[in-house]
């Protein structure tokens, strides 16, 4: 079920050393919600296994988490056991357009509070989609504020229900239109829209950079609003979309690496945004780890205290520093490894 946007290309290894989340987060969780076991060749060349196929084993610490999500920093995962799902029966997909980002993000609350979980619920700004429009040409609306793109799946009564409440909730809270996909090519196409944000975006300038600030549910409104203002501040060109339902946001900027002036200011703006971010009492990344980009803004998340116990570990399972030596704690900036 984890479906990052990257899964044409992404390998399993990545996918769990990542941790990786997509469009289904939500109702089905992200990659470490199906590693049930590990097979792992630490840096001393031992081989471990973790985990396994048992539904209940408490043999130890759960070490199987402990990789799951470290950046190949402490072992090569060279197997893993996977939990699968049956695919659900059926699916339907939506569109709802607003004129603000307030009603759009309070429907993304209230849909929840109707006790709905949707397989997707996706947001995209008015600058997104205008540029996934030009790039996908599927008839997306550029003139609303904000749309969300919401995907139910299940058994077909129990879907059509909650598609059928999920748009009168959407129409109650502001909702200027809901379109529900008639075909499973019109479904599928605006699907791919929203996993092709990235790439529309990336033809904007020559270096886009893509972040993944996180906030509780209840604060997306606020947070995009604040990314605009910071934006705006420094004077950079920032579009958000990103997973609605799980406050997962991805403002992404278009810049030129090569201007040192503009980089001083996209740099300046994104500390900005981490720390609004945490303060909301998100997080500095929600799927795409810390790696080198992120390593000058960790300490704003987990602390000093945090930073040293996860050296500890580091320490005591790679104490050569052979396994990706600059990622996680490095203190590189981010200047040095743009997208582009
Ligand atoms: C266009 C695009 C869209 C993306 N969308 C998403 C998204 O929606 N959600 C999301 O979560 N991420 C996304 N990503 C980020 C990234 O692609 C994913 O996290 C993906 O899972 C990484 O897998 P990969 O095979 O590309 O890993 P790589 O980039 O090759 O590796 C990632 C890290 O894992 C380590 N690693 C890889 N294999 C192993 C192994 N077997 N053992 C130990 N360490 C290993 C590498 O050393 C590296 O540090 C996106 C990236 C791109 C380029």
């Amino acid at each position: 079920p984890p479906d990052p946007s990257s899964m044409k290309i992404s390998t399993l290894g990545g996918n769990i050393n990542e941790n990786s989340g997509g469009l289904r987060g939500l109702k089905y969780g992200v990659t470490r919600d199906y590693v049930l076991g590990l097979e792992v060749v630490l840096p001393n060349g031992d081989i471990i296994k973790t985990g396994g196929k048992l539904a209940k084993d408490v043999a130890g610490y759960d070490m199987t988490r402990l990789f799951v999500g470290s950046e190949g920093t402490l072992g090569i995962v060279t197997e893993a056991v996977l939990k699968l799902l049956p695919l659900p029966e059926t699916k339907q997909t939506m569109l709802c357009l607003y004129e603000s980002l307030e009603e759009a993000a309070t429907s993304v609350s209230a849909i929840i509070a109707e006790r709905i979980i949707p397989a997707t619920l996706e947001f995209m700004d008015q600058p997104t989609l205008e540029v996934v429009e030009d790039f996908a040409n599927i008839g997306l609306p550029t003139d609303v504020q904000a749309v969300l793109l919401i995907e139910q799946d299940g058994n077909p009564e129990a879907v059509s229900r909650d598609i059928q409440k999920i748009a009168e909730v959407c129409e109650q809270h502001g909702a200027k239109s809901v379109k529900i996909a008639h075909s499973e090519e019109e479904a599928s196409a605006l699907l791919t829209a929203r996993r092709s944000a990235l790439s529309a975006l990336a033809r904007l300038s020559p270096t886009t950079i893509l972040e993944d600030a996180t906030v509780p549910r209840s604060e997306i409104a606020n947070m995009v609003r604040a990314i605009e203002d910071i934006a705006r501040k420094y004077e950079v060109n920032i579009c958000t979309f990103g997973h609605a339902g799980d406050g997962n946001l991805h403002p992404t900027c278009a810049t030129d690496a090569r201007n040192e002036e503009e980089m001083k200011r996209v740099e300046a703006a994104f500390q900005a945004i981490f720390e609004k971010a945490v303060a909301l009492g998100g997080t500095i990344t929600g799927e795409h780890g810390v790696g080198l980009m992120k390593a000058p803004y960790l300490e704003l998340k987990v602390k000093k205290e945090g930073i040293a116990a996860m050296k500890a570990i580091k320490q005591a399972l790679d104490p050569e520093n052979i396994m990706n030596p600059d990622k996680v704690f490095g203190k590189a900036s981010r200047k040095r490894v743009v997208v582009s």
